[in-house]
């Protein structure tokens, strides 16, 4: 049984090329195709314009390894998280945000994480593996159907800031990302779409040379070498002069806007020289910053900042005319929040 392939690996021209090889019209394939993504068909037989003949041959020859939502948790504040059961039994979460008209689905792209954020509850369980495009379009669907039945309105908005690197993981976030704003797909605007990564600069510099229309984010956290390497440790080897060049690259060839995201963690990166090194790089391309609230993990070395720290930025930002958001943190009490994803129930 584990010979069957997994159809949705498959291009649309490669199904219409199954139907022909069948002895079959090549549009069977369209249509088969437009069960699977645009109506997110869970099996053959819910098939209903191919007949069963037909779609007994699909039986015997691929499987639709589609996700399955195992448990889903509610927020006082409207927040919902999906734990969602991959094929071989891998499980990664998933997180509807509602804000007033708008529904942000916050979706994984790895189980676990490669990097190595210490202040991050998803980094602590190491990279198991990539997700297949259709894990993440099928967790935007999961998310986009909730939103239709408890806040009776379509998914707005998607951002990857859920579990994994999705630049460790480019092609096939890519790939999803086409599905998801194709109108064989769920044609969401790519303008609604926003990439989270850590930073990875050759990736970044790709991005910007396959032209795509969404949005980019950094986690960016401090724009000190010493202090961002002792947080993120990986900044030894993507170090920020690298980050920065692929930045400003990616400016030159989108002309988008890029949002570094921003945690204050007090004797961290709360001080005065923090804030002027933040400013100076945000002059390298046009940005906007996005303080987050940090949502603690059980390690004693991270506090979020006061309030007072948080105004210095703020005040400190907007005079330089650097546009700054300060995010609450949604979700928290059933560990929804960011970084912390980490299977906490499976
Ligand atoms: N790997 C990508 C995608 C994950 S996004 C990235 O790093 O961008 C998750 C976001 O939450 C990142 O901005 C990350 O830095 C942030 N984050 C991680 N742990 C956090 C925590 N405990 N509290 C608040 N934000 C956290």
């Amino acid at each position: 049984m584990s010979e069957k392939k997994d159809i949705r690996a498959l291009t649309k021209e490669q199904l219409r090329d199954f139907f022909v090889e069948m002895g079959e019209p090549a549009f069977r394939g369209n249509q088969v195709y437009e069960w699977l993504w645009q109506k997110s068909a869970h099996s053959f037989d819910a098939m209903t314009n191919i007949s069963k003949v037909t779609r007994s041959k699909l039986q015997e020859h691929f499987v639709i390894n589609h996700i399955k939502v195992d448990l889903m948790q509610r927020s006082a504040d409207g927040t919902i998280k999906n734990a969602v059961r991959l094929h071989d039994d891998l499980v990664v979460e998933s997180v509807l945000i509602p804000v007033k008209d708008r529904t942000t689905a916050c979706v994984s792209s790895q189980v676990g994480c490669s990097l190595d954020c210490q202040f991050c509850a998803t980094a602590r369980l190491k990279r198991m593996r990539n997700l297949n495009p259709d894990e993440i379009y099928d967790q935007v669907v999961a998310i986009h159907n909730e939103s239709l039945l408890y806040f009776n309105r379509p998914l707005t908005n998607i951002v990857f800031m859920g579990m994994g690197e999705p630049l460790m993981n480019y092609k096939n976030v890519l790939q999803a990302i086409e599905k998801i704003t194709s109108p064989e797909g769920l044609g969401m605007s790519p303008k609604r779409i926003t990439v989270s990564t850590s930073g990875v600069p050759k990736m970044i510099r790709k991005l910007a040379d396959d032209k795509v229309r969404f949005k980019l984010a950094v986690s960016l956290h401090s724009a000190i070498d010493e202090v961002r390497t002792s947080i993120m440790p990986f900044n030894a080897t993507f170090t920020l002069s690298e980050l920065r060049d692929s930045l400003i690259y990616w400016y030159k060839h989108t002309k988008s806007r890029i949002t570094y995201e921003y945690v204050v963690w007090e004797g961290i990166n709360d001080k005065e020289k923090d804030i002027k090194a933040l400013i100076d790089f945000c002059k390298f391309a046009p940005a906007k910053v996005n303080l987050i609230e940090y949502n603690p993990i059980d390690d004693d070395r991270f506090r979020q900042a006061s309030n007072k720290a948080i105004d210095e930025y703020v005040k400190a930002l907007e005079g330089k005319g650097i546009t700054v958001t300060v995010r609450r943190s949604r979700g928290k009490d059933i560990d929804a929040a960011c970084g912390q994803l980490a299977n906490k129930n499976n």
